[in-house]
């Protein structure tokens, strides 16, 4: 019996031994990363008379980037995390998670499906624990973005009529950098605005992806907004500047150490691989005519949407406010983005944008726009970042860019200062950027009742009417300002003449354009 009891001990001894080195970390997969990482306690908890559970709590450290060789005063970042545990099945596992945040971070069991940790699981500030189902799991900070989704999506939309595909340089480790031109080549080119939208210059911010994703097969899709899109305007879309960062899985840097977002200002012998290739793409594409409009896509940890608005002291005070009239659109068009999440810094050459601004200052409008990795207006309550909803933000992104430069002009038409007749007895023209509007000037009444009639060429349909009420371009203005107000619904019932006529309500009523967006065909 003793001997009996001896072997039995020796074998839980052995087996728990061997349950406990079955857990095994992995990062050897594309954008996989993790840093140093310990088993910091292990113990066999009762849950009741007869059950027990193996709990296992690790510390984990993100990885840090290495050092910017380009300026070593520089911090190193350390944000992404994306590793594999295997042998994790009916064990609760506890995941300390340093030089990251740990806010409702992704797990999935089998890398296509992700989904977040819940509120529950989450209770621990820096940490997270859970039961997990089966055996095989994958931790990361957001919903990977890695190089191997890029290379899928870039076959299927390089198939597209109307997409031109250029490999336009390499990488440090000799990956392809590579720009869809998208377009209608059945319209002349020189008619058209052009549009240069790159992103994921930081590997970390992977919900930048996922936004521009949606932007791009938005822009290739068959409705008649991406048909007006491509009709209007030239899109040079460069969806991965950094893919050595990405597949190796860094946080901010490419494999080198260095911050190529900040890498534009050095001298050559100083200027990464992927930022040289931007910016002889950027020569090239710019040597007829500048771009209207650059963006460039980011992910921020601050739970709010936000486009960084250079200010008028570093730029001028018109590029001001047509930086804010994209953004005040943007947020006229999703639920979330507020007049206070944006943000303001200074044109800095360092950047693409400064470097952009430098050649071309007011002519190109050079912007970077955030995503948040965990929820919108810094409301935890609301909805929470997904891919989902990072797509319906693509639209209302793809929205804004198209009524800021007037390209869908079949169903979102739009009338300005030059198609308004007016009286100069009763209007004063201004152009003063310190309110948003659209175009060179806006309209100040002189008196109450002053009237304006607006007037287009309009095909048959049933459009909803909205009148821009200007408002001034500061951070913060009057809720009913610098938005689209709805008037009316106009029932065109075949194609021809239409105009609009409206009265101020009072003198120094300011007035601009009006949207009639098309809803359908008259019945
Ligand atoms: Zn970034």
């Amino acid at each position: 019996m003793k001997k009996f009891l001896t072997l039995t001990l020796l074998l839980l001894t052995t087996c728990s031994g061997f349950l406990l080195s079955q857990v095994r970390f992995s990062t050897d997969f594309d954008s996989g990363s993790i840093g140093n990482f310990k088993l910091i306690d292990s113990v066999w908890v009762k849950r009741n008379a007869s059950d027990s559970i193996l709990t296992l709590s690790y510390l984990i450290e993100s990885r840090f980037d290495p050092l910017n060789p380009v300026d070593t005063t520089l911090k190193p970042s350390a944000r992404w995390y994306h590793f594999r545990m295997e042998g994790v099945k009916d064990k609760q596992i506890f995941l300390n998670i340093k030089n990251s945040e740990v806010i409702r971070p992704i797990y999935s069991y089998d890398g296509i499906n992700y989904q977040r940790f819940k509120d529950v699981e989450n209770i621990y500030k820096g940490s997270v624990n859970k039961i997990f189902e089966r055996d095989t799991v994958y931790i990361s900070h957001f919903i990977p973005y890695p190089y191997s989704r890029h290379k899928a999506k870039l076959l299927e939309w390089k198939e597209k009529p109307g997409v031109k595909h250029d490999t336009i340089g390499h990488s440090t480790l000799g990956l392809p950098i590579e720009m869809l031109t998208v377009t209608d080549p059945l319209v002349p080119d020189n008619e058209k605005k052009r549009i240069w939208i790159h992103g994921r210059s930081h590997p970390s911010e992977t919900p930048a992806s996922w936004h521009l994703e949606a932007m791009i097969d938005q822009i290739l899709s068959d409705s008649p907004f991406a048909k007006e899109l491509r009709r209007n305007a030239i899109f040079y879309l460069i969806p991965f500047i950094n893919p050595d960062g990405v597949k190796g899985g860094f946080s901010r840097s490419s494999s080198t150490g260095v911050n190529i977002e900040i890498n534009w200002d050095r001298p050559d012998s100083l200027t990464m691989p992927e930022v040289k290739t931007l910016k002889a793409a950027l020569g090239r594409v710019t040597k007829e005519k500048p771009l209207d409009l650059l963006l460039n896509m980011h992910s921020q940890i601050s739970s709010s949407v936000t486009y960084w608005i250079h200010t008028a002291e570093s730029t001028t005070a018109d590029f001001l406010k047509e930086q804010q009239l994209l953004s005040a659109l943007t947020i006229n068009y999703t639920p979330f983005y507020r007049p206070q999440d944006q943000s303001f810094s200074a044109m800095a050459p360092r950047y693409a944008e400064g470097w952009v601004w430098d050649r071309f200052g007011e002519k190109t409008l050079a912007i970077t726009f955030e995503t948040p990795y965990t929820y919108y207006n810094q409301d935890k309550d609301g909805p929470w970042v997904s891919t989902t909803n990072l797509a319906e933000l693509g639209y209302s992104s793809l929205l804004s860019v198209s009524d800021f430069l007037n390209l869908d002009k079949a169903n979102r038409i739009l009338i300005d200062a030059n198609e308004i007749k007016f009286s100069h007895r009763n209007w004063d023209v201004s152009d003063n950027p310190s309110n948003i509007f659209f175009g060179d000037s806006y309209l100040i009444a002189k008196k109450e009742g002053a009237q304006i009639k607006y007037k287009t060429h309009l095909k048959e349909g049933v459009y909803t009417l909205y009148l821009w009420k200007v408002g001034p371009t500061e951070k913060t203005y009057p809720d009913d300002t610098n938005k689209w107000v709805k008037k009316a619904t106009v029932i065109q019932r075949r194609d021809g003449n239409f105009s609009y006529k409206i009265k101020s309500s009072n003198s120094g009523e300011k007035m601009d354009a009006i949207l009639l967006v098309k809803e359908s065909i008259p019945k």
